[in-house]
Order: structure tokens, then C-alpha cells, then sequence
């Protein structure tokens, strides 16, 4: 697994997807630039959202909202006082740990256990071998399953309860030392808040204490009536945002899973009080099928239900992904009720109800909302994509399987050798295609080098011009994924590829 996400950091730069944010001096941790190739992905990937959410749905609409809002915006949403993370330094390493993520890895580890126990038993039995049956019987799993769940039903309780000094107790019991050090002399645990401070204004009297925004939601929400009204919408409605948010993020390892500027794609869903549940089980199903439409396996998704929900929740999923690190949150769906609305009439003295015709009466609508980040996308897909193949002559290749609608470039066109006007006739298939998808040129090394570039880039089609094009104005094609090779004809080009990458 390590091996694997190692791979994948290393291919991400290779490749031009993404690098290190200002590496020239040695980067800024836990911040991360998309490169020539990542920018496209990324960008397709939040159409691919966006077009699912709001050109799909005539009740959605888009805003963009701006990061800096006023302060006031964040003691309404509860984050001054409750955005935090539980925070322990060693005291020899001087490193600085979640408390939390201490615990969890501690349980991940004990998980991984299980997932030994299932290959070994499943190597054993072959064929007769059931899972869930193994799961719900086996004595050494069910152990190590009461374990995780008596330790994290532990840290929940004391989470909520705000009993650090429990946390800290929990975290000496289970004898969890520094990652780093393995020294297990700590301080106490203490809460720190995630909301990157700035100021607005020239002189220093003036000047306004700003937060950048931890969360794209509350631009909805202060907009939720300017929408409603400008936008005629009849609830059920929903707002729709991508854009930057930002959080100082103490877990740092992750690569682009956990940075501290990133891009999410959230859509808050206005409806009737009362009918939230509805709604929340609609959205959870919805969103996982936009996810299983990628075609990345439905075994690498799962639910995972809130038991400990957050201040404004009542009900709450994630969908789970498996990244190179094991399942971990990909989105969030979050019945929010109506606690933000409340809390900005609240705090801003204005009303933001919505009147509803046929009830005759004005209501504060509740919210249910889905919150996915667009680089733990980026990751899934890339991670999940990135394979390493046997070929029959016992060579192996590097294959980057995106899915085609997301791919950077669609196809790259390719001149089987620089002269004799082959390279004129790949340029003006360049020409013709590119006003209807990426495309690139490369006429550099043997072809068989440039597929495997190509293959390693994620590019779905190769288009190789050769001799006998000049004759019968046919090229091949080949295929990323299965490296099959037709002959068609030039014209034909546009139709085959747009069946693959259109949705
Ligand atoms: P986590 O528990 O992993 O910190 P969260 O529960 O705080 O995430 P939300 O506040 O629900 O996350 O944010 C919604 C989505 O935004 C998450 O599902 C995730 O995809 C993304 N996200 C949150 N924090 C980060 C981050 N630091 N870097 C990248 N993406 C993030």
C-alpha cells in the first residue's frame, strides 16, 4: 500500500499532474500546485460535478461567492468557537499531533489486521470462501472489531464531551508513541483553531480581522434569499459552489488529501422542514451514483453514518473511498436542519424565510447539503487510475486508466516517422479535431515509446498517421486500455472519440 502511494506521488510529478508548491525552496507543507496536465483534470472533474449537479437539475443553480466574508459570517457558523482539532505535542520531538488521528491510525492498524485475516483465509478456502460470513463468525476478527469500535466509541464520547484529559489518558493506555520517534512523553491535549486569520485594510487602526473562508457553505447561505428571490426558485431548490477553502490542517502527510488551500464542490439543498430525512437519504444515493458512473469499481466506495454528529447535523454520511491509505471520507452529506439560517438571522437582525404559496406561511427552510473535495476527487481518481501491467511478452507497462470524460488529453496524434508529409497530415488532424477536444501532437522517439508516454499520461487514443494514410486517407487507433489497434477512416475520428469521452 505504502509502496503504491509512493508510486503515485512520484507518477503525479512525473507526469506533469502535480508538483510540490514552491519547490524551489524546499515547498510549503501540505500546499500543492497543479501542473500542465492536473489543471485539465481538475477542471474536468469539476465539470463532470457540475454538470451532474446543476445543468441536470432544473432546481440547482451555481453561485460563486467570494473567499474573504464578514468576520460575523464565522461566530454565526460556529466556527470561531468550534472549529478545532484536538492538538498534542511530544515533548522530546517537539513534533505536533491530532490527538484524534493518533487514535485512528492506532485502529487502522488494528483493520489492517483484519484485512490479513480475510487474504489468509480466503487464500485457504478458495472459492467456498465467504466474507461476511467470516466477518460475523471468526473469533480473532470479531476481536479485533470489538476493540476498534470500544476505542473509537471512547474517543467519540470524549470528543464530545470536550474531556481531553481523557483523550490524552486514552492515548497513554493504548501506549501510542510519536510516529517519528517512538517517544511516548506527551503534553496534555488541547483544542486549535483550523481558520486562517487576515486582515482587510491599509492603516493598522482601520484594518478588519478577516478569516479566509474554512468552508465554501456559508456563501451559500448568506446568499440563500437573493437566490431565492432573483432566481424564483419554489423549494425544494438547491444552490450549487465550487471554489477555495482553506484550513490549517495539523495532519499533513497525506499529499493532496489533506492540504491547507483547497477546492471544494458543495451543493446545499433548501427543503421543507420535515422532509429532510427524505431528502438526505436521496441525496446519499444520488451522489454515490454520480461516483459508481466513473466506472472506478463499486468496491472501492462505502458508506460510513455519523454516530457523532456536528453542532448543526441531524444526520450524517461519508461516502468512503479506498486510497492507496486504506477507506477514508471522499464527501460528505450533512442534513444541516436549519441551525446556519437561524444562526445569520440571528447574528445579521435580517429574516432569511422563505414563503411558501401552497402552506400559505413563512418558514425557515432546513438544509441538507453534499460537500466533496475536488483534490480528494482528484486523488481517488488518479490513485485508482494509476496501474502497473504484465504484458503477454513479459514486459510491464505503466498505464494511466482515467476515465476517458476526465482524461487531460483525448487523444494524441502521432506521425509514424518526421518526413515524407507525414507529419503535415498529423498536424492537420491536430488542426481539425482540437476545436472539440484536447488533443496533442508528438512526433518524438520510436511509436511504440511514444504509446507507453501516452499510456503513463493517461491519454485514451493514439492516432498514428503512416504511409498508407497518404494513400487511402486512413489512420490506427489505439485504444489506452485494451492497446487494440483499428484501421479508420480520418473522418470517422471525431465520432469514435467523442463516444468515449462523452457522458
Ligand atoms: P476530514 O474529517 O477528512 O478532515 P471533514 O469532515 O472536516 O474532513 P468537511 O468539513 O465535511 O470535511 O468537508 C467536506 C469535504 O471537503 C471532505 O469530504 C473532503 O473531501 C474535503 N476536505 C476537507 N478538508 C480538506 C482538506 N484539508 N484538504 C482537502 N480536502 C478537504
Amino acid at each position: 500500500q505504502e509502496d503504491q502511494f509512493k508510486k503515485v506521488l512520484s507518477h503525479a510529478k512525473e507526469y506533469g499532474y502535480v508538483f510540490q508548491s514552491s519547490e524551489i525552496y524546499d515547498g510549503l507543507s501540505a500546499v500543492y500546485d497543479y501542473a500542465q496536465n492536473g489543471v485539465e483534470l481538475k477542471k474536468n472533474i469539476r465539470d463532470y460535478w457540475w454538470k451532474a449537479m446543476v445543468q441536470m437539475h432544473e432546481n440547482i443553480v451555481g453561485i460563486d461567492a467570494s473567499i474573504l466574508m464578514h468576520p460575523t459570517t464565522w461566530k454565526a457558523s460556529g466556527h470561531v468557537d468550534a472549529f478545532n482539532d484536538p492538538l498534542i505535542d511530544n515533548k522530546d520531538s517537539k513534533k505536533r499531533y491530532r490527538a484524534d488521528v493518533l487514535v485512528e491510525d492506532y485502529c487502522a492498524k488494528i483493520e489492517g489486521k483484519i484485512e490479513k485475516e480475510v487474504k489468509k483465509a480466503a487464500k485457504r478456502f478458495g472459492d467456498a470462501f465467504n466474507k461476511e460470513e467470516f466477518l460475523a463468525t471468526n473469533g480473532r476478527v470479531l476481536g479485533y472489531q470489538e476493540k476498534i469500535d470500544a476505542i473509537l466509541g471512547r474517543l467519540g464520547k470524549s470528543l464530545e464531551n470536550e474531556d481531553l484529559a481523557d483523550v490524552k489518558a486514552l492515548i497513554e493506555e493504548l501506549e501510542i508513541a510519536d510516529p517519528l520517534t517512538g517517544s511516548k512523553n506527551w503534553t496534555d491535549v488541547k483544542q486549535f483553531n483550523l481558520m486562517f486569520g487576515t486582515k482587510l485594510g491599509a492603516s493598522a487602526d482601520t484594518a478588519m480581522d478577516l478569516y479566509l473562508r474554512p468552508e465554501t457553505a456559508q456563501g451559500i447561505f448568506v446568499n440563500f434569499l437573493n437566490v431565492q428571490k432573483t432566481g424564483r426558485m419554489k423549494i425544494p431548490f438547491g444552490i450549487a459552489q465550487t471554489g477555495k477553502a482553506f484550513r490549517n490542517e495539523i495532519v499533513a502527510r497525506q499529499f493532496i488529501f489533506r492540504m491547507r488551500e483547497f477546492e471544494q464542490m458543495e451543493m446545499q439543498f433548501f427543503v421543507k422542514p420535515g422532509t429532510q430525512k427524505e431528502w438526505y437519504e436521496k441525496w446519499k444515493e444520488t451522489r454515490l451514483k454520480w461516483h459508481l458512473s466513473l466506472g472506478m469499481g463499486a468496491d472501492n466506495y462505502r458508506f460510513h453514518d455519523h454516530e457523532k454528529l456536528a453542532h448543526y447535523a441531524d444526520a450524517a454520511a461519508d461516502i468512503e473511498f479506498k486510497f492507496p491509505f486504506g477507506f477514508k471520507e471522499l464527501e460528505g452529506i450533512h442534513s444541516r436542519t436549519d441551525f446556519d439560517l437561524k444562526a445569520h438571522e440571528e447574528h445579521s437582525g435580517k429574516k432569511l424565510q422563505y414563503f411558501d404559496h401552497e402552506e400559505n406561511k413563512n418558514y425557515v427552510p432546513y438544509v441538507v447539503e453534499t460537500s466533496i473535495g475536488l483534490d480528494r476527487m482528484f486523488l481517488a481518481v488518479f490513485s485508482n487510475s494509476l496501474q502497473e501491467e504484465e504484458l503477454e511478452n513479459g514486459t510491464t507497462r505503466t498505464v494511466l486508466k482515467l476515465p476517458a470524460v476526465l482524461a487531460p488529453t483525448k487523444a494524441a496524434i502521432l506521425p509514424l516517422v518526421k518526413k515524407d508529409g507525414l507529419p503535415e497530415v498529423a498536424r492537420k488532424i491536430v488542426d481539425d479535431l482540437k476545436w472539440d477536444f484536447n488533443v496533442s501532437y508528438d512526433e518524438k522517439d520510436a511509436v511504440g515509446r511514444r504509446y507507453r508516454r501516452q499510456d503513463a499520461a493517461g491519454t485514451p487514443f493514439c492516432i498514428t498517421v503512416d504511409h498508407d494514410t497518404l494513400e487511402d486517407n486512413t489512420v490506427t487507433i489505439r485504444h489506452r486500455d485494451t492497446m487494440e489497434q483499428k484501421r479508420v477512416k480520418i473522418e470517422e475520428l471525431r465520432d469514435i472519440i467523442k463516444q468515449e469521452v462523452d457522458v
